[in-house]
């Protein structure tokens, strides 16, 4: 199975579905349009909370970074003037050096997380949707920002007129994303952002394509007319979707076969009109691994029925 990911909704898929089938079975593609190079190292928000939860190191209290990490070094370089826009953890920051020095050797980006994905003795395999680099670009009133500092420095407060992908026109698809698109058939979109997220990467030249003719399930991260967290709602309404699952549809309905809404979720099968795709309902508000658990299992038994 290959899951699209972004950073906090599909890896608390994930943490169900590294319960429910083998991790060597799992293929994640992750987003990488949101990285950012932060004190001389390249962080990839996205990729790292996959990593850290597929290790078992995930804080699930943020969804982000190392659990128990410290800020030594963050508040050291703050206290001696340095102004670092991201608090980054010391251990989180040693998995940055990592990759970066891969980088800086020449390496691709692929070959960075893979050396990380066996130091961590990670099974699935983690790939970076591109080895290219692209960045979310957020036009706000004020001008344009970085993602990270729309939603890190800024809070996501800024109103946002337009959302762009800089460079995407230009950047290939990983070749080891093909390698395992051409072999696995089975792709699930996780509870991800449908625009900052999954957005990035059905924006690669040719994947809308390829997933065109392969078994798509999406699991919206939308339920009624709130996103779970996170910005979706303000950036999809920017885009000029409503924010529902109805508006998540919109975004995949080329390439989706089946699509997960919460049972909560006031949406009727009426709303989705001629959506092309069948609707399900389930229990999509993973307060808890249970939950994350039953989820995956239903997932890989509509596979299995496809
Ligand atoms: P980001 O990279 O940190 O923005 O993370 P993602 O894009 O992977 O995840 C953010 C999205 O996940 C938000 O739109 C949330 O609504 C959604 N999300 C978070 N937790 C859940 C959950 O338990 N269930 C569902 N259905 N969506 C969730």
């Amino acid at each position: 199975m290959i899951i699209l990911s972004g950073g906090t909704g599909t890896p608390k898929l994930l943490n169900g579905l590294r319960k429910v089938i083998p991790q060597e079975n799992i293929t994640v593609v992750v987003n990488t349009a949101e990285d950012i190079w932060v004190s001389g190292n390249l962080v990839t928000p996205d990729i790292d909370t996959v990593l850290y939860l597929l290790s078992g190191r995930i804080d699930t209290g943020k969804w982000w970074g190392v659990a128990g990490d410290t800020f030594r070094t963050h508040e050291t370089m703050i206290s001696s003037g340095f102004n670092e826009g991201m608090m980054i953890g010391d251990l989180d920051r040693a998995t940055h050096i990592i990759r970066s020095d891969v980088m800086r050797n020449g390496g691709t980006l692929t070959s960075a997380i893979r050396k990380l994905c066996g130091a961590l003795s990670i099974k699935a395999d983690v790939l970076p949707m591109s080895d290219d680099p692209v960045s979310t670009i957020i036009t706000t009133p004020q001008g344009k920002i970085h993602y990270q500092d729309f939603w890190v420095r800024d809070h996501g407060e800024p109103d946002v007129l337009d959302v762009s992908i800089d460079r995407i026109s230009d950047a290939a698809i990983a070749p080891a994303v093909l390698e395992a698109l051409g072999t696995d058939d089975d792709i699930l979109i996780g509870p991800s952002n449908p625009i900052t997220s999954i957005g990035p990467i059905l924006a690669l030249p040719g994947m809308r394509e390829i997933l065109k003719l392969k078994k798509v399930i999406a699991v919206s991260p939308i339920i009624g007319k709130e996103p779970v967290s996170g910005p979706a709602g303000k950036l999809m309404r920017a885009c000029g979707y409503d924010v529902s699952s109805v508006g998540v549809l919109e975004c995949y309905q080329d390439i989706v076969d089946v699509f997960v809404i919460d049972e909560r979720d006031t949406a009727g099968v009426a709303d989705f009109g001629e959506a092309g795709c069948k609707i399900v309902r389930a229990d999509t508000l993973m307060k808890s691994v249970n939950v994350s658990v039953e989820l995956a299992k239903r997932m890989a038994g509509i596979f299995e029925g496809m």
